[in-house]
């Protein structure tokens, strides 16, 4: 048979109805519906879904299709690459494990800031904060450093597809050394191939040994220089305000390679790294600047937030009227809180600002539509499928010391078939991030005594992420025990109803076959499975006949007829009748465990 013609491939937009799909397609939307369910993706005519999930469906139904010309990349605002431009102040994130300094390193590199000194000492946390760092050669250069710990934004960054930072500062503890997250921490720079260097903090502490931070790291290839790497390890004590100068070095040298830059005259475009409901000022956001020049009175898109900037401030509480590349300003004036990590880009006007948000909520909700949400029941299904093994949960706690202590009880759990993988744990509040962080990772969120802001719950409402509360530890345990038990496959168990030997074959046809038997062992009882002699292949019994009447059992040494569905029985054979019944499984306790 002859090739069909190839067709020329549908072109479609970035977004689109299930309608709209259908009558691109040239298909009845019923057709694209049965599609989609196929798919897992339940979606009525009018529900928006993303060209991924369109491609697919076009694909199954055998047709080819192509992306549109890009008309949405500008409305998400998906940052470029800053290449143009005059060199811009380089954007640092630090991350590393849990405990190890972060936040006292962050704090010591605010402290080197004179300008806050000189305009009174009044600093307000807007996520963000830009200090001088003197270089080798040449004058000082400004540094921005985004001063929340950096997890939540690389997690951010790929849920977004948004860039945040041209440099990370992987912080290692002296006395700690290489821990869960710091290998994590490696996996999200690697991964976002940023340039980093380490910081071993903490080199104060008894029991540091810098050395061995640098055998632990060098084993994952992060190979410092004096090892013949090229990674730049610092040593620093934030304690003593030791190696920030020098750290700070590094920093501009390790930025020249990455070479930041921005071109003030660009198109606006920027990203959103912090955001909150402020009494006063309304929404309020804090907006680094990546490309262009961000003024007051400018209209702005904040993924699906818009804005007509009202207020701009930098970390000092200075009034600014316009930032450039670089500079993170809290802004006010926005129509809602924009999500961290959203891109920014600017709008002609108010009708161009929503037309383009409006976009953009149409393509976060069509993308939100194909992720599974982590039911009971969609667990379960991955499980079967064996794709999940790992129970993902998000673990926050009032303090360090239940924190740690609900850790340690959950690693006790046995971890042979089914294992809690915590995605990220954190000290105090449930807040957006978290809520974030457990989305992305399809995870849930376990509390202990943390309270759960306010935005934080009705985002994790709109994202569908589980959010469960405890105040008492064991009960925390059990129910995260139960769910681990809820992904365990049950236990089968086979009960013997009863046997006997085939005597005569009355009829056979494709649905079934009657047949004439003995009982010969147990009873007989209609709805059994059978088997016949030790064949894998197994049927059901789905009618029982004793002289012409139709009954449910039948005795031992009792002739009767049968109707069976499944394999064929012949004369002489024997018929093996059982019942098998599923139990839901228990976590074995760790053998030999404590
Ligand atoms: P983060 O969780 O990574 O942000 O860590 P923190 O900055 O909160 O520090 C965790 C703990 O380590 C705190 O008890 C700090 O006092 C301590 N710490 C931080 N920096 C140093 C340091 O340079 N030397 C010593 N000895 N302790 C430090």
């Amino acid at each position: 048979m002859a090739e069909p013609a190839q067709e020329a491939p549908v072109v479609l937009p970035s977004v689109l109805s299930v309608k709209e799909l259908a009558e691109a397609l040239e298909r009845p939307v019923p057709d694209v519906i049965a599609a989609l369910m196929k798919n897992g993706v339940m979606a009525t005519i009018n529900q928006d879904i993303d060209f991924e999930t369109a491609s697919i469906i076009a694909s199954d139904l055998g047709l080819a299709v192509e992306a549109a010309p890009d008309e949405s990349a500008e409305a998400a605002g998906v940052a470029t690459k800053p290449t143009d431009g005059q060199p811009r102040p380089p954007i640092v994130t630090v991350l590393g494990h849990v405990d190890h300094g972060k936040t006292s390193l962050l704090d010591a590199i605010r402290q080197t800031d004179v300008a806050a000194g000189e305009s009174g000492g009044i600093t307000q946390h807007i996520g963000a904060y830009q200090v001088e760092a003197k270089p080798a050669k040449g004058k000082p250069r400004l540094v921005t450093f985004l001063d929340t710990p950096g997890h939540e934004a690389f997690t951010a960054m790929r849920a977004h597809g948004t860039k945040m930072t041209d440099v990370a500062i992987l912080v290692v503890a002296a006395d700690d050394g290489v821990k869960p997250q710091t290998v994590e921490a490696i996996d999200h720079i690697k991964e976002a191939a940023v340039p980093f260097l380490v910081a071993v903090t903490k080199t104060d502490a008894p029991g540091a040994d810098l050395n061995k931070v640098k055998q632990q790291l060098a084993e994952r290839n992060v190979v410092p220089e004096d090892w013949g790497g090229d990674v730049v390890f610092v040593p620093t004590s934030a304690k003593q305000g030791e190696g920030i100068p020098e750290l700070l070095e590094m920093v501009l040298l390790v930025s020249d390679l990455a070479n930041p830059k921005g071109d003030p005259k660009a198109d606006l475009s920027g990203v959103v790294i912090e955001s909150r409901l402020s009494r006063a000022k309304g929404a309020v956001a804090t907006i680094l600047v990546q490309q262009g020049t961000l003024k007051v009175g400018d209209y702005v898109v904040l993924e699906d937030v818009t804005g007509r900037i009202r207020l701009m401030e930098d970390w000092h509480g200075k009034r600014l009227t316009e930032a450039g590349p670089g500079t993170p300003v809290q802004v006010a004036g926005l129509s809602g809180v924009p999500s961290y990590g959203s891109a920014v880009i600017g709008a002609a006007d108010e009708k161009d600002a929503k037309t383009k948000s409006e976009l953009n909520r149409r393509q976060q909700h069509a993308k939100r539509l194909n992720k599974p949400k982590l039911s009971a029941e969609a667990i379960k299904r991955a499980v079967d499928a064996g794709k999940v093994k790992r129970l993902p949960v998000v673990l926050m706690a009032d303090v360090k010391g239940s924190l740690d202590a609900i850790e340690n009880s959950l690693a006790k759990l046995p971890q042979d078939e089914v294992a809690v993988s915590l995605v990220h744990t954190g000290v105090g509040t449930v807040s957006e991030n978290d809520v974030r962080t457990a989305d992305s990772a399809g995870a849930m969120i376990v509390s202990f005594r943390a309270r759960v802001e306010p935005t934080a719950a009705a985002l994790a409402k709109q994202l569908g992420v589980q959010v469960s509360n405890y105040e008492v530890i064991y009960e925390l345990l059990d129910d995260v025990t139960a769910a681990l038990e809820s992904l365990l496959p049950p236990e089968v168990i086979v009960n013997e109803v009863g046997k006997g030997e085939v005597l005569a074959i009355f009829r056979t046809t494709k649905k079934n076959q009657i047949i004439g038997a003995k009982v010969t062992d147990g009873k007989f009882v209609t709805g059994s499975e059978y088997r016949i002699d030790k064949l894998e292949q197994t049927g059901t019994v789905t009618k029982l006949q004793r002289v012409e009447e139709t009954v449910e059992e039948v005795g031992n040494g009792t002739e009767c007829g049968l109707t069976i569905e499944g394999p064929s029985a012949e004369v002489g054979q024997t018929l093996t009748l059982f019942r098998t019944i599923t139990k839901p499984r228990k976590l074995k306790p760790v053998s030999g465990g404590t």
